[in-house]
């Protein structure tokens, strides 16, 4: 064991010891509530089975307490202004930086996820806090539409209490996208985070509140999708939902919403293509898309899990992938040297070893890894794995499978690659690597996908739209964009007293 990790697993554990010593509770009206049901959940580690500590389980009841809370403090935070807005919520991030070790170490444990990616996670979600403080004097701006006989202008309100329902993959960094928003817009917020990684979300609710909001403005209840989800989407109180998660949950959710009539902002699955062209930069390309499958566990909304080669390189260019996967390192997710960690939930993790053996099935190649890691007894540990060989109507060419699972499909030209990587339900990224600028933009333009990367890997600008088409999404958000859904546009018209106002009756 290197110095690194027992430090780092001295440190997780001491972090850990206030969450063993009774149940995770929730966070309503300023504190920390209990549920209505006594029954508790065990939330179990990824690196060996273990418990790693209780989670009270959320009921509709609670989801009352919680949306209560949040209507009675919507007036006080939408009428605090944009400018002390801005100061606590930078006063969030500074607190998210003062417990960046604890977040990251347990956000580390209680996912799985390599704390290589985990450190930058923690300090991802204070830079989102950041990003939406300094935005929030603005947030009521609107326009200036003048016309011959009037002038317009709109100004925005923030819509009320909202419900942010998040993942697993990457919990921290999701939540905070959401959270720091809707509390820069002046709405105030419900939380409902996955059932398989609530720790950090306790950790996020305690710092927003010791950055002085009023009690009320973020409330969290901890839970199951079915109850507390359900009812979050359900509750009169509530006005929108942010939700991050699968595809069919979010049909589920619109199916919900409808009797209160939610607006809706979904990011949900992918199946995301990445092609390389004969003439790219080769070299860089590989590095890219070994990242973007190979990464955060490839748990990753965003990762390139096809990738679309020309044949005229396929053979040599997929055999340097399989080498790179070859090499990976898969281990303790708390060791600073791992590339890959175990897989979040028993669940998961079959879900994704039946995709390996539908593959074979389906006549796939085995490239790479194809199976359990090998050497990890208890954990959830999957080999990093290519498939070669692979028809664009297999399923591990059309599922999201949500691991460390690559698929490598040839094409013969630029209409072939746009035809295959549009033909699945999926819509969210595509990256294509050529050196030919008339192509780049012409798949640009013809891939169906809400966000497409030239010759990089995922590279966020915070301020530029993230959200997917077809089953991969509805909105957007991001800068401005996020606003749009937190708030309510007002549009006054007011006449120059000019026109001819018609004359019923006369
Ligand atoms: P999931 O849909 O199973 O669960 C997400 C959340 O929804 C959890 O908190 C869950 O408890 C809750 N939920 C489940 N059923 C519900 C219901 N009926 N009503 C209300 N809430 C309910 O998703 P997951 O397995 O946790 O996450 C993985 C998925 O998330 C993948 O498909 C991934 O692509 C997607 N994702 C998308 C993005 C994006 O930005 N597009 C980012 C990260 C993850």
């Amino acid at each position: 064991m290197s110095n690194e990790l027992e430090a780092n697993l001295g440190r997780a554990a001491g972090y850990l010891e206030r969450f063993k010593a009774g149940p995770l509770t929730h966070f309503i009206g300023g504190e920390a509530a209990s549920s209505t049901d006594p029954d508790v959940f065990d939330n179990v580690s990824p690196i060996d089975g273990s418990v790693l500590n209780e989670v009270v389980s959320g009921t509709a009841e609670d989801i009352d307490l919680a949306a209560g809370a949040a209507d009675a403090a919507f007036e006080e935070w939408a009428g605090t202004s944009g400018k002390r807005r801005r100061e606590i919520l930078h006063d969030v991030a500074d607190g998210i930086i003062e417990r960046a070790d604890e977040i990251a170490l347990l956000e580390s444990v209680d996912t799985g996820q390599p704390i290589r990616f985990m450190s930058k996670a923690a300090l991802r979600g204070a830079a989102n806090f950041r990003y939406f403080a300094d935005r929030a004097p603005e947030a009521r701006n609107g326009v200036s539409l003048p016309d011959t006989d009037h002038i317009n202008y709109t100004t925005r309100t923030p819509i009320g209490p909202v419900g942010v329902i998040t993942p697993w993959n990457t919990p921290f960094m999701l939540s905070t996208w959401k959270i720091a928003p809707a509390l820069a817009s002046g709405c105030t917020v419900v939380h409902k985070p996955a059932e398989w990684s609530p720790i950090t979300a306790s950790i996020l609710a305690e710092i927003v509140q010791a950055a002085g909001v009023p009690e009320g403005t973020l409330n969290l209840v901890h839970g199951f999708g079915e109850t507390a989800g359900k009812s979050l989407t359900e509750h009169r109180h509530i006005k929108a939902i942010a939700f991050v998660g699968e595809s069919n949950t979010g049909s589920l959710i619109q199916a919900q919403g409808a009797p209160t009539l939610k607006r809706l902002h979904f990011e949900l699955g992918g199946k995301n293509p990445v092609i390389v062209f004969e003439d790219a930069d080769l070299d860089r390309a590989l590095e890219a898309v070994v990242f973007m499958i190979y990464s955060l566990n490839g748990e990753r909304c965003t990762s390139s899990s096809r990738v679309l080669v020309h044949e005229s390189i396929y053979e040599d260019f997929t055999a340097r992938i399989a080498e790179r996967a070859g090499n990976i390192r898969v281990g303790h997710p708390l060791d600073p040297s791992t590339e890959i960690g175990p897989l979040i939930h028993r669940t998961h993790y079959n879900n994704v070893v039946n995709y390996l053996a539908i593959a074979e099935e389906e006549g796939a190649t085995v490239a790479a890894g194809g199976g359990p890691a090998t050497g990890r007894d208890g954990g959830l540990y999957v080999s990093p794995t290519l498939f070669t060989g692979a028809r664009p109507d297999m399923r591990i060419a059309q599922e999201e499978v949500f691991g460390p699972v690559l698929t490598a499909i040839a094409f013969a030209d630029e209409a072939e690659a746009v035809r295959i990587a549009n033909n699945v339900e999926y819509g969210l990224t595509g990256y294509i690597w050529t050196k030919d600028v008339g192509r780049a933009h012409r798949v640009a333009r013809d891939l169906e996908a809400g966000m497409i990367w030239v010759n990089s890997e995922n590279v966020r600008h915070l301020g530029t739209p993230f959200g997917g088409t077809k089953a991969s999404g509805i909105g957007r958000d991001g800068g401005d964009y996020s606003f749009d859904f937190y708030m309510e546009t007002k549009n006054v018209s007011i006449a120059y007293d000019t026109h001819t106002v018609p004359r019923l009756g006369a």
